[in-house]
């Protein structure tokens, strides 16, 4: 295989510049690395070294493997060592003003056929290749943290990149054993941009006291198979982080109320409580393990009242079945007996107002999470309304525990805590589509592979059904009057006629 660039330099060996650089050393490139910080390239190729012993030790790589390895592997003293670089990826401060400066210097050090491009993962490309006399030859190159593990790269075309320029680096990437996915350069690229959906749901939902941070990472990670809950990844990644992202992302879209960040995370990184790493964020940790309060077991009742299901309730066959399965008595009459614990299970509306709209008793209204398959959901969710009579929310809970299912109970909110985030993420991920940041496919791979979540945004979106989650949406906008969970028009189109989202236009 002929590597497509045999000769690269690094410029900034920090965290990012040392796994590129790792990468690309094994894939079989030259690499020189350069640092402005004294000794530091020194440190980055002696962590490379060491990372290598650590992989043949592993059996991952053979003696010989490393030898070459560390041999492709230079130190450039000045930025004119790399004028013989096919590629320099530059992975500095993330300033504006520095990534210019150093991308002017280079371009008159490098050849006329040299790519340039950055790392950057909040700025715009166009800019930073603003000044250059060839700004057809800058590109971005995202890659995420750690590099050798993340294996997906942001191929980002600032307005004047050559399109034959984005080619050659996605052909790289997959040289390098990684998988390129192609972005516009817009505000938070592809991952960062659709990332805003899920923490960004979270906290609003936090901030409403809908539930616990605890509460709310248990039921997306068991409804929805997240592996980690919105507070536990932010925890992880650390406020200081992640909170200037939602921010940056938020102001480059001019305030659009999708984006905008929440005063909690403002508040905890001003106070220093940024995650695992300083001892306490979301959760305290113990020697590294997140503290997480033990769930209540569910209520001891004497006796059950027959439930009445709402016509309308989402999934009303399998909710039905599932009442029969847990052996409630089951109410068939037009209306709730005197006695009855009345059921609701609303896509966006919040229990009160079903309660109103269907003129039901709310002392004796709950409301249940259908969004999930009965038969797939590992914890069940319900919602009392401000209403609710204790006695009906302990039969409620204890009802839907008699199988040993996990049951959460949480204050009424326009939409449950999953469809809350199922929409919001779909949303954000169709706008994405709508403004042509990327297609379909690579946000899909994107999301995946820079996310982990459990499949990608309009996978979910299909997974849940498009029309459930504009269903979700229109009624969310009209319980809050917030223009954030405004649809897309291209869930709209989508959503309205049952289209799959992954369906390719003619
Ligand atoms: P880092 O602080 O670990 O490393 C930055 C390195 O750049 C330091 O060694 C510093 O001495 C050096 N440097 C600073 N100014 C320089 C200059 N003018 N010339 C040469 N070297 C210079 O930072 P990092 O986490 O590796 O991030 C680097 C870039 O990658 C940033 O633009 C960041 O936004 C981006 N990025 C970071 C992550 C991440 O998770 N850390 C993920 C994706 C992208």
């Amino acid at each position: 295989m002929n590597i497509l660039y045999p000769c690269i330099g690094i410029v900034g060996t920090g965290a990012m510049g040392r796994g590129i650089a790792q990468i690309a050393a094994q894939a079989g490139s030259t690499v020189k690395l350069f640092d402005t910080q004294a000794d530091a390239a020194r440190k980055a190729q002696a962590a490379l070294f060491d990372q290598w012993d650590k992989l043949a030790g592993k059996g991952r790589m053979t003696a010989e493997q490393v030898t070459a390895a560390q041999q492709r592997v230079q130190i450039a003293s000045v930025l004119t060592d790399l004028r013989d670089c096919d590629l320099v990826v530059e992975a500095a401060v993330e300033r504006l003003d520095i990534k210019r400066a150093i991308f002017a210097e280079l371009e008159a050090v490098v050849q006329a056929h040299a790519v340039l491009a950055t790392n950057t993962s909040s700025l715009s490309v166009t800019a930073i290749a603003a000044g250059l006399q060839r700004p057809e030859q800058c590109a971005g190159f995202h890659f995420f943290n750690p590099v050798p593990l993340m294996k997906v790269v942001e191929v980002v075309a600032g307005l004047k990149t050559s399109a034959a320029v984005c080619a050659d680096l996605a052909a790289y990437a997959k040289q390098m054993g990684h998988t390129p996915v192609a972005a516009q350069d817009t505000p938070g690229f592809i991952v960062n941009h659709a990332g805003r959906g899920f923490g960004t749901e979270a906290l609003r939902i936090a901030s409403e006291n809908v539930a616990d941070f605890a509460t709310i990472d248990r039921i997306l990670k068991d409804q929805l198979g997240f592996k980690l809950g919105p507070f536990e990844l932010m925890d992880l990644t650390a406020l200081d982080v992640s909170h200037p992202v939602m921010e940056s992302v938020y102001r480059q879209y001019f305030e659009e109320p999708r984006y905008r960040p929440s005063v909690i995370t403002a508040q905890r990184l001003a106070g220093g409580l940024l995650g695992k790493k300083t001892g306490e964020g979301f959760y305290r940790y113990v020697d590294g393990v997140a503290q997480v309060p033990a769930e209540a077991p569910p209520p001891v009742v004497a006796s059950i009242p027959p439930v009445w299901v709402s016509p309308r309730a989402t999934r009303r066959l399998e909710l039905l079945q599932l009442l029969k399965d847990l052996g409630a008595t089951i109410e068939t009459g037009a209306a709730p007996s005197s006695l009855a614990l009345t059921l609701v299970a609303p896509l966006g509306f919040d229990v009160t107002t079903v309660a109103v709209v269907e003129r039901l008793d709310p002392a004796r209204t709950i409301g249940i999470d259908m969004l999930v398959e009965a038969k797939t959901q590992k914890r069940r969710v319900l919602a009392t309304n401000p209403a609710t009579r204790t006695d009906m929310r302990d039969a409620a809970h204890a009802l839907f525990a008699r199988d040993g299912s996990p049951v959460s109970v949480v204050r009424d909110s326009g939409g449950f805590i999953s469809q809350r985030v199922v929409a919001t993420i779909v949303n954000i991920a169709s706008d994405m589509c709508q403004q042509g940041v990327c297609t379909p496919a690579d946000l899909e791979t994107a999301v995946t592979l820079g996310l982990g979540y459990p499949q990608g945004p309009l996978a979910m979106g299909n997974l849940y059904g498009p029309t459930n989650v504009l269903e979700i949406l229109f009624n969310m906008q009209t319980v809050y009057g917030d223009p954030r969970y405004r649809p897309s028009p291209w869930l709209r189109r989508r959503g309205a006629i049952g289209l799959s989202l992954l369906h390719v236009e003619e």
